[in-house]
């Protein structure tokens, strides 16, 4: 597929990374392929630990001069890069389906969602301020102001290789941070169209750094130079630990989005139509490849098997195929490995005791690329592996359980609290059970938990900090106390 020539806008394809403002190549190069057809969209340049270093240098020098710009001028520049991301949105739909596997006007979604960020970050820029204290001398004065942490290290993954950038790029920009962004090696070329966005946005030189190549070379140096202050990090939780433990030399501040093991709660006397509705939504976006995305459907005994029979019909209605197909619901895995991990772990649960109801193979012979069958599985046990960990595909696993304090127990048997969703009509439940669930986002017969306003982030080892709001533009700031003696005694 050339994907230059399906570009309205060819010059948002890029395959140099992009350092103090220029377009810098590498000695090594590596392939990005197109998870649908397995076909090389392009040779994407590897800057390595040099590019990495030099993204830094240029990245500490933007900041000093993006710090002093006025909130006015921050929120202007955020607002002109959104413009353009909007202008741009069918390119970097396109881009994003060809290299990571999504439907196209699911890809759509993901733009509108990751400028949801720009538009509500840009706005917050003004709304950065300190305060002014009481303070026990007589005639002293104290106050508080909120200073931007410094150059700001992003690593991103591939399942949403738009939102999970501008999720980072957009508060730390609005605070008054500079960045080097690291895309993930499957998906950069989502990630340098928004750097060519952000070069026309304005953004002055070094501000604004998206550096790809080997994380082995380019990670130590992201985390571990002196003028990185802080790690901005969505990915797994070994990733997350192992950036964790880089970042402790240099007490760096980390904010972390990790994996996550969602319980997906029916309650007997929840809509179950609703709730049937809302795990295939919650279930197939981004073919299963979330951290939010449902893991264990746990249904109350009563009314398991209703439940049952009206996901089987959904979910028998999903269709998938190349995401550049309008009829397709979901799109391929991201590579031929996590076909063969979600396909081990499906075959473990049936020989565990658990019953395929739909799907439950391999379509890449079919289909030929990395795809798999959107799969029903009823009756598995807690202690299965598909239960423990993360599935990432499009796989949806329900478990039956006797009561609410039963549920809430499996529920936080996990080393995970990112999103757990509860469906019922019981305003009761909706408080004990929401209040007892470990986790950092709840949805209450709501499948979707993230929004450009709203806090995003989990408990436990699913992660550290929030993304989003005012809470995701506090994340890039510093609190200083000032303390003026008397003046007046
Ligand atoms: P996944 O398994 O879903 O690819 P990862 O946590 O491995 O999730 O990857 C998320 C991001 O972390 C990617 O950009 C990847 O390149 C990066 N990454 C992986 N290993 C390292 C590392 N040792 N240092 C820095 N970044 C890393």
């Amino acid at each position: 597929m050339d994907l230059s020539n399906r570009l309205n806008d060819p010059a948002l394809f890029k395959t140099q990374s992009y350092i103090n403002g220029e377009w810098v190549g590498g000695d090594a190069s590596f392939a990005v392929d197109n998870p649908a057809n397995r076909q090389t969209l392009a040779e994407v340049s590897d800057v390595g630990e040099a590019g990495a270093k030099a993204a830094v240098t240029a990245a500490a020098e933007g900041f000093r001069v993006w710090r002093k710009t006025s909130p006015f001028e921050r929120t202007r520049v955020l607002l002109k890069w959104l413009e353009l991301i909007q202008e741009h949105t069918d390119d970097l739909a396109t881009l994003i389906t060809a290299e990571m596997g999504k439907p196209w006007r699911e890809a759509k979604g993901e733009i509108a969602y990751g400028a949801g960020f720009v538009e509500w970050s840009a706005h917050e820029a003004a709304r950065i301020h300190g305060e002014t204290l009481p303070v026990p001398a007589p005639g002293a004065r104290g106050w508080t102001i909120r200073q931007p942490v410094g150059v700001v290290s992003c690593i991103t993954p591939w399942n949403f290789p738009a939102a999970m950038i501008t999720r980072k790029a957009a508060p730390a920009l609005a605070a008054g941070c500079s960045l080097v962004i690291k895309p993930a090696p499957e998906t950069p070329l989502t990630a340098l169209a928004l750097a060519e966005l952000a070069d026309r946005a304005g953004f002055p030189k070094g501000t604004f750094n998206v550096i790809c190549g080997d994380a082995a070379k380019l990670g130590p140096v992201m985390t571990g130079s002196p003028d990185v202050r802080m790690i901005g990090f969505t990915g797994s939780t070994e990733v997350g630990k192992l950036l964790m433990r880089q970042a402790a030399d240099g007490i760096k501040r980390v904010a972390l989005e990790l994996g996550g093991n969602a319980p997906f709660i029916v309650m007997d006397d929840a809509d179950l139509d609703a709730a049937a509705t809302g795990v295939a939504q919650a279930k197939f976006r981004s073919g299963g490849q979330t951290c939010v995305s449902p893991n264990r459907i746990i249904v109350q005994d009563s009314v398991a098997d209703a439940f049952i029979e009206r996901l089987e019909a959904k979910i028998s209605a999903v269709k998938a195929g190349d995401g550049f197909d309008t009829e397709s619901d979901i799109g391929p895995l991201i590579h031929d490995e996590a076909v063969e991990r979600v396909d081990a772990l499906v075959k473990q649960a049936v020989s565990g005791g658990a019953r395929i109801v739909v799907g439950g193979q391999p379509l890449a012979d079919e289909l030929g690329g990395s795809f798999y069958a959107p799969t029903l599985i009823d009756g598995g046990s807690f202690d299965l592996e598909i239960a423990r960990s993360e599935i990432f595909g499009p796989v949806a696993s329900v478990y039956r359980a006797k009561d609410e304090e039963q549920i809430l127990g499996l529920a936080n048997d996990t080393p995970y609290g990112l999103a757990a969703y509860l469906y019922t009509r019981d305003m009761g439940r909706v408080h004990r059970m929401s209040e007892g669930l470990d986790y950092g986002m709840i949805g209450v017969n709501a499948p979707m938990v993230g929004s450009a306003s709203t806090p995003f982030g989990g408990v436990k080892e699913s992660g550290i900090g929030r993304e989003g709001g005012k809470w995701g533009v506090e994340e890039f700031t510093e609190l200083k106390y000032v303390l003026l003696a008397g003046v007046n005694s």
